[in-house]
């Protein structure tokens, strides 16, 4: 067996491990990455980047649609078509610049990329069954788990047939007539939204008594009306049985114990993912777990001397920029630099029509925490780029302590609000008082003028309110 010595070896090329690898690479630290599949992992290949290229593909035939009536712009278009295979091609594009960018990163920065997949032998030994065909096994002073997560299966529905995780459902070729989504979280709503857009009866059916039930509630009311609003069916507090008989629906079941059948050619079950802790012989490393995840101090250290996990793996929240973070931070001390996993805000959004944004505390939250607070909200229809761009729906809020005015948190529900993430997490980080915020100029007209807004309120003197 060929064998291969480095100081660090990260298993997996996702978001967390070619973050970790790459700037491991930047400080000179001989690293290795070891990719079973894709470089780039869920995000790049079959997660955040083509579900929001399909989310972009989807408004733009809804917004054609629409102009085939009147409506208040005036723009008339006659009926538009789409060739899926071609929108799919675009997508798969964007897919291949940005995992291709991904190789082209970790050479620069001098890491060796293993194709294959690895077997965990102990803390400091791997075996590679390469693509290649001959196995390597590789020894290193670090080991990194960055191996992701994977969908949850329902044993009722297992994946195959007309049964999709978000994997097949991103790819599908032709649009389902009718689409039964299972679960009406971030996946459920996005995908189900999208497909909704181009064309699919779409039907969301969720265990719990609302949608997003992971969401402040006052957040999530204008995501339910667009729901409605696109026609979209929901049905809360309900569970899905299995596919019926004749193959061509979903038998799902209330909580009041009536069940009854929907239409489906196609079924997505979106009802959440597990780290991947299983299939490479990483429970002979007898890590101490936090639930189902590898449990992690603030360093992203495990149980195990030298053995470190980063992203979906080391358990929520299950997001791309936060695997990224602790790749980065795992690097800088392997490197020797004082770090510590502590962010004040790890910023959540969703890209349903309207976008919901999350930062730092909510008012439930601090309240939660005994924290004294105030809390503003500013509406979209009193700002001015909102109505230019038919987006006067939702709003922003802002949660600030009581006695010292420090900013802990916003939400935001609107169109095009997940830009707003950025200068939300500033303001949090910064240590930012609502005077901070309230006192900046900013541009117009932006919807960031929202933000002055609510932090203005807050204090008691909106200006546009
Ligand atoms: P992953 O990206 O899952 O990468 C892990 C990699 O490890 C994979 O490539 C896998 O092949 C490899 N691997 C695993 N085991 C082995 C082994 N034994 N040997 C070799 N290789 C191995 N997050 C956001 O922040 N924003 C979004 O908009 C967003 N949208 C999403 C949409 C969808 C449909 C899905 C499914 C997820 C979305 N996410 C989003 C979540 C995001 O994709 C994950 O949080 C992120 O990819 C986690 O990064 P990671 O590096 O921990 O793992
Ligand atoms: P999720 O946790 O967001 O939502 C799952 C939903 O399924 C919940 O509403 C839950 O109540 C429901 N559910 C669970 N069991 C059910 C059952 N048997 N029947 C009906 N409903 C059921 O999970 P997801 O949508 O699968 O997404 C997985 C993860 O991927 C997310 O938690 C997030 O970390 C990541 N993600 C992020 C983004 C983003 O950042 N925009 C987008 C997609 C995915």
């Amino acid at each position: 067996m060929k064998t291969l010595n480095k100081t660090l070896l990260v298993i997996g090329g996702g978001p967390g491990g070619y973050v970790a690898a790459i700037r491991a690479g930047q400080l000179g630290i001989p690293t290795v990455l070891v990719e079973g599949d894709r470089l780039g992992g869920t995000c790049l290949n079959v997660g955040c980047i083509p579900s929001k290229a399909l989310i972009h593909l989807a408004g733009e035939f809804e917004r054609a649609h629409r102009f085939t009536a009147a409506n208040p712009l005036g723009i008339r278009v006659q009926e538009p078509s789409l060739d899926l295979a071609q929108a799919q091609r675009w997508k798969d594009g964007i897919v291949g610049k940005l995992t291709g960018g991904v190789g082209a990163l970790l050479r620069k920065a001098g890491v060796q990329v293993v194709k294959g997949w690895a077997t965990v032998v102990d803390g400091k030994t791997v075996d590679v069954a390469t693509h290649e065909g001959e196995p390597v096994r590789i020894a290193c002073e670090h080991l990194l788990l960055a191996t992701g997560s994977v969908a949850v299966e329902l044993p009722s529905l297992p994946t195959g047939g007309p049964v999709m995780t978000s994997t097949e459902a991103l790819a599908l070729t032709e649009i389902p007539r009718h689409l039964v989504v299972v679960g009406a979280g971030y996946i459920g709503l996005e995908m189900g939204m999208a497909w909704r857009k181009l064309g699919a009866d779409v039907a969301v059916v969720e265990a719990a008594g609302r949608i997003l039930p992971g969401w402040d509630e006052e957040l999530t009311q204008p995501v339910m009306a667009s729901l409605r609003r696109q026609g979209i069916t929901l049905h809360l507090n309900c569970k899905a049985e299995g596919l019926a008989e004749a193959g061509n629906g979903l038998r799902v079941r209330s909580n009041q114990a009536d069940e009854f059948v929907l239409p489906a050619d196609k079924v997505l079950v979106a009802v959440g993912r597990l780290p991947r802790t299983a299939g490479f012989g990483l429970e002979s490393l007898q890590l101490d777990m936090a639930g189902r995840a590898v449990k992690v101090d603030d360093q992203c250290r495990t149980s195990m001397r030298n053995v470190w996990a980063i992203g979906d793996v080391a358990g929520e929240p299950m997001l791309a920029h936060r695997a990224m973070a602790q790749g980065e931070m795992v690097a800088e001390i392997i490197a020797g630099h004082r770090r510590r996993f502590a962010p004040m805000a790890i910023p959540a959004v969703c890209f349903t029509d309207p976008e919901l944004v999350v930062a730092g505390l909510s008012p439930d939250e601090a309240e939660a925490r005994g924290l004294e607070v105030q809390v503003a909200a500013f509406p979209f229809a009193a700002n001015g780029r909102a109505l230019s761009v038919e987006g006067s729906e939702g709003f922003v809020r802002v949660v600030a302590r009581r006695d010292t005015h420090q900013v802990l948190g916003w939400q935001a529900v609107g169109q095009g609000v997940s830009e707003l993430s950025a200068a939300f997490c500033y303001a949090i980080e910064m240590g930012a008082r609502l005077e901070d915020v309230a006192g900046i100029i900013h541009a117009h007209p932006t919807l960031g003028e929202a933000v002055q807004e609510t932090a203005l309120r807050a204090l008691g003197h909106a200006l546009h309110i």
